[in-house]
């Protein structure tokens, strides 16, 4: 890393936690390998305390930050104390970018859904007319729904563990795309009737994730067929239960690492101004996950 003196720009991920996170790491890797003298920091701030968020969020002006990622459980937070909000961030009601303009102003940004289809790019995966099931209706399906949609998917149908919430979300999506034809189904017991229909599934939920219960193996063990494709928004650990039970049935599954790269780049590019070095970004997450296995 370049040594960090008073011309080294800040930027950072503003969360709680953020221990764990990749984003430095991967962020770090970058900038060397772009020759900038910039730094990412894990920025934690405690939803616990009265008016952090906005104390964090106004200080990336005053401290110099060229902007910061913002990550559960602020992403819907930080909203009013942004100066402008992109539409796409706007339609999925949650920013994770923040650019502090040259003026000072704070601009707020998605770049989750741009990421996840970048990935599913990369991978050759068309979505036109597809008939989409996603698991969970928390932050990360607002985006992901979002970028199906966009994608011009034909049916989306949501699965949730808290049916109010699935349902508020399939709403506000469906006055957005009208003719998307949208569903919302209780977590458990819709499995059977949804997952054979769906030719494109993505969780977005923890399950399956190191640390986390899996209940989703329950559910979906020898039930998937050749003809579908299995996206899991969790990456760590990369063979989740679930990649292992779409594998099993010779559907083609692939692991959310791919989108944490690209929302990254994307976040990395809007600051910058220049392009992000993908694969340098790719390798410092994977070695970091402890992985020098080829991508799924
Ligand atoms: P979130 O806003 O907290 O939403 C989580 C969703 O999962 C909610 O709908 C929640 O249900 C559901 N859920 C949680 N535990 C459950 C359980 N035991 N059974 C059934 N449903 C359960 O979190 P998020 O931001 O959407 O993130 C979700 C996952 O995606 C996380 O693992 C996160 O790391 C991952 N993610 C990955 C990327 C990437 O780039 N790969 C990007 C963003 C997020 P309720 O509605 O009932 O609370």
């Amino acid at each position: 890393m370049t040594a960090v003196n008073a011309h080294t720009r800040l930027v950072g991920l503003i969360g709680w936690p953020v221990d764990h996170s990749l984003s430095p790491t991967m962020h770090n890797a970058a900038f060397e390998a772009m020759e900038l003298n910039w730094v990412y920091l894990p920025l934690a701030v405690n939803p616990e305390v009265e008016n952090q968020v906005s104390r964090a969020v106004l200080g990336l002006a005053a401290l110099g930050f060229a902007g910061a990622n913002i990550t559960i459980p602020h992403k819907q937070a930080v909203m009013p104390y942004l100066d402008e909000i992109t539409e796409s961030a706007m339609s999925i009601g949650a920013v994770n970018t923040v650019h502090v303009a040259e003026d000072g102003r704070l601009k707020g940004d998605n770049t989750d859904a741009a990421g996840f289809l970048a990935d599913l790019n990369e991978h050759n995966i068309d979505l036109r007319e597809i008939d989409a099931l996603v698991i969970g209706a928390g932050g990360a399906a607002r985006a992901v729904i979002f970028a199906l949609a966009q994608a011009g998917a034909h049916r989306i149908t949501v699965l949730g563990r808290t049916p109010a919430r699935a349902i508020q979300l399939v709403g506000a999506m469906q006055r957005q795309f009208p003719k998307i034809v949208f569903a919302a189904y209780p977590f458990d017991n819709a499995f059977e009737t949804q997952l054979p229909r769906a030719r494109f599934i993505v969780n977005c939920t923890p399950l399956g994730m190191t640390g986390h219960e899996d209940s989703l193996s329950n559910f979906v063990r020898g039930k998937f067929t050749p003809d579908q494709i299995i996206y899991d928004l969790v990456y760590g650990p990369r063979n989740t239960s679930l990649i292992d039970h779409a594998k099993e049935c010779g559907a083609r599954a692939f692991d959310g690492l791919g989108m944490l790269v690209h929302q990254g780049a994307l976040s990395l590019e809007i600051w910058s101004g220049r392009p992000a070095p993908i694969e340098v970004m790719r390798r410092a997450a994977e070695a970091r996950l402890g992985l020098s296995s080829p991508r799924p």
